[in-house]
């Protein structure tokens, strides 16, 4: 079953997002295959960055990341990568439809609450660097009360 990589970010933890950005992959029926709270190093975070190291804001996304704690989960389930991105909304909040996470609870697009990856490949190596001891092999008794 396809997995993608979640992180909720400093803001959205400072926020009190925490639950709320839970609770809206959880009611949409994917299921929690990891989840930690932790802060990462500088150089962590330009690695998980690295595709975007040569673009101007990529010093402040640093920045930002490293600010406070993060959290860090895997969701599973169908369509979960492209599916999960739309959850999130467009990568700038005024432009992100309400409803979305970032419609709903964001402005600036340097403080969007939350990183979604943004394919399968991507996903994969995300949750690689992010859980290097794996995750919870587990599968919700609502399973088939969710897929036909
Ligand atoms: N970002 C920014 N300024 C920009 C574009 C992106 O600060 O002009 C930040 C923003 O926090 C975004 C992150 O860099 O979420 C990663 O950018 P990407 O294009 O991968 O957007 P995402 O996949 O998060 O929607
Ligand atoms: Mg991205």
């Amino acid at each position: 079953m396809e997995q993608t990589f979640i992180m909720i970010k400093p803001d959205g933890v400072q926020r009190g997002l925490i639950g709320e950005i839970i609770c809206r992959f959880e009611k949409k029926g994917f299921t929690l295959k990891g989840l930690k709270l932790m802060s990462v190093e500088r150089a962590f975070a330009e690695k998980h960055y690295e595709d975007l190291s040569a673009k101007p804001f990529f010093g402040g996304l640093v920045e930002y990341i490293i600010s406070g704690p993060v959290v860090a989960m895997v969701w599973e389930g169908k369509g979960v990568v492209a599916t999960g991105r739309k959850l999130i909304g467009a990568t700038n909040p005024l432009a992100s439809e309400p409803g979305t996470i970032r419609g709903d609870f964001a402005i600036d697009i340097g403080r969007n609450v939350i990183h979604g990856s943004d394919s399968v490949a991507s996903a994969s190596k995300e949750i690689a660097l992010w859980f290097p001891d794996g995750t919870v092999n587990w599968q919700s008794t609502v399973h088939p009360w969710i897929y036909e």
